[in-house]
């Protein structure tokens, strides 16, 4: 059985309406390995939903933790920001509402592309609108069993001055350390370093609970049943650990069905953003990957297994690996092996699979067929060369349309110079021996009226080369040289056929003289 349907099918029997959470410390620049937990709690939300449960996914997004240093990518003057909840600092680029906006949002957006269907949940409001106040309140009724359980789940010496609340300072904005012994629900005293003592209300957005008390409190708030979460959490003595005895004996509430997931590694030559200089981010995961294939690359393993992000040549791999799924969904013929792999594909649809098999354009000759095109009516007129497009409908047209763009994005930032190419208007300026002219001029009355498909004009270039005094390899790289002034580059049957017959004929002519 595929790993989603296991946590599913445990869900589905234990709650009537289950709840996943998943979520985001909007800090910084976003990781791929936030994609990772967000579609890792979708894959589950549409198993338990594929099993007709009332399901609901939510996506915490932790605005109300403090900035805990000013990061590289930081102007200096936010030094001043430092220990400040995040939704209370301006956002860097004056765009947005709050820092925790301007980090997250674009996140958010690319969601919705890939089809995660979540209630966005910040965090800093649910403290606004006193959703913690209970919680707050045993937790600080309770604080000497806290550092018991702490103590005894880290083997950390527990510290009596421990405080699982911290009031946010009113005069210097920044969290602050509680007086504890004048705690009255709702208000507690605090005493801040910049001098200032006030009152915080637990039941207002006027502070915060530790990471170890906070997490096992959404649980609590939410009944969450299950939920994805960074390894890192799940090691022994961690915040799962504690989080597990804080919510049945601080809140009287149950932990939810743990989906620990190893973290993404970023792998290949294209793993830094080659015009940026900087590495591979979440965004650029999503702009350069199909969704459905960045669905299919998290689903296809367990969540505790690694995974290789390869934004080099591994992207094509990837995408025929999904196609070749499509192809099994579709038609059979798969085997064993592969059945894990197949239901990744259709939980990667987020139940919406295609009606039928949908349009192939195989992803290679695309990325190539892209570099070919300046706009996407132009990237369908040169597919109309080689493929029957007139059977596309809607659905594969918006899937070319897709895939065209993360191509673009991919060759813009990513993809190694083997795969780019760029057709001149004009013969590149190239010498040309005799041996390679003579070789043209035996094309062109093959060429002129030929079919004009791949396997036919594959078939002509290579015998040809071969009857020549020039040889299969040097004529090859005699074409490549007057289409793309390089040696070597696509396949050219289909790279010939992609074009059109006049282009082709004119360059040899030129080429030949
Ligand atoms: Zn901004
Ligand atoms: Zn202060």
């Amino acid at each position: 059985m595929h790993w989603a349907d296991v946590v599913a099918k445990e869900l589905a029997d234990k709650y009537d309406q289950p709840l996943i959470a998943t979520g985001i410390s909007p800090t910084g620049i976003i990781h791929v390995g936030s994609l990772r937990e967000a579609i890792t709690g979708e894959s589950v939300r549409s198993a338990v939903e594929g099993l007709g449960k009332d399901v609901r996914l939510i996506y915490l997004i932790d605005s109300f933790d403090p900035l805990r240093k000013r990061y590289d990518f930081l102007p200096e003057s936010f030094e001043q920001y430092v220990g400040m909840p995040i939704s209370r600092i301006p956002c860097p680029c004056g765009k947005h509402m709050n820092y925790a906006h301007h980090f997250v949002q674009p996140f958010l957006d690319a969601l919705e592309s890939l089809g995660v269907k979540c209630d966005i949940i910040w965090t800093h409001e649910l403290y606004d609108q006193g959703r913690f106040a209970e919680c707050i309140d045993m937790a600080m009724r309770k604080r000497k069993e806290v550092i018991r359980i702490l103590h005894e789940v880290t083997g950390k010496a527990g510290d009596p001055n421990y405080a699982p609340y911290n009031p946010v300072c009113e005069k210097c904005g920044r969290f602050t350390s509680p007086v504890f012994d004048t705690y009255e629900y709702p208000i507690m005293e605090y005493r801040c370093n910049c001098g200032h003592c006030g009152h915080a209300d637990v039941t207002k957005g006027d502070g915060k609970l530790t990471w170890r008390l906070e997490w096992p409190a959404k649980w609590k708030i939410f009944g969450t049943g299950a939920e994805p979460f960074g390894k890192d959490h799940a090691a022994a003595g961690g915040s799962y650990d504690s989080g597990k005895r804080i919510v049945r004996e601080i809140y009287d509430g149950v932990e939810p069905y743990p989906i620990p997931y190893e973290f993404v590694q970023l792998k290949g030559v294209g793993q830094m953003h080659k015009s940026l200089g900087s590495p591979v981010t979440g965004l650029d995961a999503i702009n350069m990957t199909p969704p459905e294939i960045l669905n299919y690359l998290f689903l296809r393993v367990n969540p505790e297994r690694h995974i290789d992000y390869d934004s080099g040549l591994g992207m094509l791999d990837m995408a025929d690996e999904y196609d070749r799924m499509e192809r099994i969904y579709f038609e059979g013929g798969g085997n064993g092996t592969d059945e894990n792999s197949v239901r990744a594909y259709e939980l990667a649809q987020h139940n919406h699979v295609p009606g039928g098999m949908p349009l192939q354009v195989p992803y290679r000759h695309l990325v190539n067929v892209v570099q070919m095109a300046d706009d996407f009516e132009g990237v369908i007129e040169i597919l109309s060369r080689t493929e029957e497009m007139s059977k596309a409908n809607e659905e594969d047209i918006g899937r070319l349309r897709r895939r065209s763009e993360c191509v673009r994005y991919w060759l813009n930032g990513f993809a190694p110079d083997s795969v780019k190419f760029y057709i001149a208007d004009t013969v590149p300026c190239v010498e040309l021996s005799m041996v390679e002219k003579v070789y043209f001029q035996a094309l062109i009355p093959k060429v002129m009226d030929c079919n004009w498909d791949a396997d036919t004009i594959g078939g002509i270039v290579a015998d040809t080369a071969k009857e020549s005094p020039i040889g299969s390899k040097k004529g090859y790289q005699a074409l490549y040289k007057i289409l793309i002034g390089k040696t070597s580059g696509p396949r050219l049957g289909s790279f010939i056929a992609s074009m059109d017959r006049n282009f082709v004929m004119n360059r040899l002519i030129q080429a030949s003289q």
